[in-house]
This record gives structure tokens, C-alpha cells and sequence, in this order.
């Protein structure tokens, strides 16, 4: 069984690690996962030679998901409402089956620490992973969904998909307090924290950074001086999303939590 993950750059990327993991807790001992680097310009080539060559999936990591979502001919509900693909299953025939995973990635891990049901919720960014995740988030029942974002406008237009109880907002004219903030901006990769009120922390506030890495984001630091009760970084997310990819292939569930305490280590 041949999986890989396709990137530009993918030197980095941790789902080989991840998906070998979850594959020998099933004893497959013909799963292959592999880094594909594809060019820039050439995707879609990349792709279907993987295909000739009897590749079975792929996750598709930056900057190809969008990419990869047109490519697909077929979409699960959740990739065609994040116009977003970052899970390929590729049917006996070739069919390119495109699917999104991060969404139930970040709510699996959201709910190991908080329950989100009538709670409300603020998501600041509205780019890929913001789109991905929407849908997942409004599944859980919020009381409330606010995004925020640099652009307002973009915070408008993902709101507009979301249905009436979404509400957009600049960053600096959020009002009101949120008991679970998700950082979905690639704010903390350039080691910026947002220009957001500390008011909008909650009193048992849950913060949330889709970031990870060795020590705490600047999102999650800003989050913490505000006075956020839990601040969680977005490895459990990595791992939720990729059991969930690991399940559309195999239609088994992985156990993440050993696989999480040892990267955690190795962070
Ligand atoms: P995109 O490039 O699609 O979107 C970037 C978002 O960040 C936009 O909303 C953009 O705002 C905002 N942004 C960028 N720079 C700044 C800044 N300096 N200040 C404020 N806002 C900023 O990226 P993705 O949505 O794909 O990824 C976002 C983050 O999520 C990344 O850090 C990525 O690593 C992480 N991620 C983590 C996953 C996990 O499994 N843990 C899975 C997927 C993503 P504007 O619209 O104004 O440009």
C-alpha cells in the first residue's frame, strides 16, 4: 500500500513518522508512507505519476491544497466546503477522491480538552485552514461563531458561508468575551502575535494555536499574560487530522495518544 505526502517544501513534514506509527499498531506490513516534493508547476503531473505507479492516497500539504482540490474529481461534503483538499483517496480505476481532514482533526482535539457546545467561539483567520474548519466547529452546536480576521473582508465572505449566526470582525473591533479562541492565521509562523483586545479572554477561556513547535507560540504566550485558563498548540490537531486520513484510507481508527506523547518528546 503506497501513501505519501506532497509538499513544496516537504523535507520537514512529519506525517511519514505519524502514519508509520499508526500502521504498525495494525501490523500492515506492506504500508509504504513517503515525502513527495513536487514542483511548483507540476502538481497535477506529480500526481498522476504517483497514480501510474500504484499510489493508494495522499495527504497534500502547503502550497498545493487548493491546487489539489480542483484537481480532484470527486469531493467529500467537507472539501467541497473548504474548497480545500489535504486527503486523497485514489480509487481502483484512478479516480481522485478529494477530502479534508483538518477540520475533524481540530474538533477531535478541541473536544479532549473542552466540550463546545453552547459555547462561544472566536476563529481569527479565514484562509485554508480557517475554511477547513468551519463546518466541523458549527457541527458541535457553538452558542456563538465570530471570525476575525487582517482582512475584513475575507472575514465577511467565509461568515456569508457559515449562515446567519456567524459574525465577522476586524481584529481590533472585537467586543465581548469568548470562552474557546482558535488561532487559524499563519501569524505565530512569523513569530507575531495578533493585535486582538486581551479582553476577549474568558475567564476559563480554552486558546488554541493551529501553530506548533518547540515552546509556546506568540499567540499562546499573548493568550496566557490575558489570563486563558488552558492554551493548547496544534500538534493534536497534526495528529487528529492524519488519524482521520489514516481512516479514509483503511477504515481504521488509530490510537494518537502514544504517537502524541512521543513527538511531544521529540518536539
Ligand atoms: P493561509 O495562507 O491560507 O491563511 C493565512 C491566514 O493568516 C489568513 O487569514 C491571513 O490573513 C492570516 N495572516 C497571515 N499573516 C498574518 C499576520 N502577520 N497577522 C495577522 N494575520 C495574518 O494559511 P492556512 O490557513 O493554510 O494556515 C494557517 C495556519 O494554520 C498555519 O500556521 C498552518 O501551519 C496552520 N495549520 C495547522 C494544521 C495542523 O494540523 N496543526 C493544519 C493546517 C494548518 P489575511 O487574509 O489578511 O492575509
Amino acid at each position: 500500500m503506497k501513501y505519501l505526502v506532497i509538499g513544496h517544501p516537504i523535507a520537514h513534514s512529519k506525517s511519514p513518522q505519524i502514519h508509520q506509527a499508526f500502521a504498525a499498531q495494525f501490523k500492515l506490513a506492506d504500508f509504504s508512507y513517503e515525502r513527495g516534493l513536487a514542483p511548483l508547476e507540476g502538481f497535477a503531473d506529480f500526481v498522476a505519476d504517483f497514480v501510474a505507479r500504484g499510489g493508494r492516497g495522499a495527504n497534500i500539504t502547503v502550497p498545493f491544497k487548493e491546487e489539489a482540490f480542483r484537481l480532484c474529481s470527486e469531493l467529500t461534503e467537507r472539501a467541497a466546503a473548504a474548497e480545500a483538499v489535504n486527503t486523497i483517496k485514489i480509487g481502483a480505476n484512478g479516480v481522485l477522491l478529494g477530502d479534508n481532514t483538518d477540520g475533524a482533526g481540530l474538533v477531535s482535539d478541541l473536544l479532549r480538552h473542552t466540550s463546545l457546545a453552547n459555547k462561544r467561539i472566536l476563529l481569527l483567520g479565514a484562509g485554508g485552514a480557517a475554511r477547513g474548519v468551519l463546518l466541523p466547529l458549527l457541527a458541535e452546536g457553538p452558542l456563538s461563531l465570530t471570525i476575525a480576521n487582517r482582512t475584513l473582508a475575507r472575514a465577511e465572505q467565509l461568515a456569508l458561508r457559515g449562515g446567519i449566526m456567524i459574525k465577522a470582525s476586524a481584529f481590533d473591533a472585537l467586543a465581548g468575551e469568548f470562552d474557546v479562541i482558535i488561532n487559524a492565521t499563519s501569524a505565530s509562523l512569523a513569530g507575531l502575535a495578533l493585535p486582538v483586545p486581551a479582553t476577549i479572554f474568558a475567564e476559563k477561556c480554552l486558546a488554541y494555536d493551529m501553530m506548533y513547535g518547540k515552546g509556546e507560540t506568540p499567540f499562546l504566550a499573548q493568550a496566557q499574560q490575558a489570563g486563558a485558563a488552558q492554551c493548547i498548540d496544534g500538534l493534536g490537531m497534526l495528529l487528529g487530522q492524519a488519524a482521520e486520513a489514516f481512516y479514509v484510507w483503511t477504515g481504521l481508527r488509530a490510537d494518537i495518544e502514544p504517537v502524541l506523547a512521543e513527538m511531544r518528546v521529540a518536539l
